[in-house]
């Protein structure tokens, strides 16, 4: 399951520091896809507007 997050609280208006830095929405990310489905997932960030690459993109795999 990809989630794209336009407005990421973390790095919106962020300048390209060339990190990806939104670990907070990648845990928020995957505290809901567990508690949602009552077991461990995998979730990683694979775009980030800090990184320069425009929006925000979380990754859950289950
Ligand atoms: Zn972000």
């Amino acid at each position: 399951m990809i989630l794209g997050l336009d407005e990421c609280i973390t790095c919106a208006g962020m300048p390209n520091i060339g990190k990806r830095i939104c670990h907070f929405e990648v845990g928020l990310a995957a505290g809901f896809a567990e508690s949602f489905l009552s077991r461990r997932v995998k979730a990683y960030e694979t775009k980030c507007n800090a990184n320069g690459e425009g929006t925000c993109e979380v990754k859950v795999e289950f």
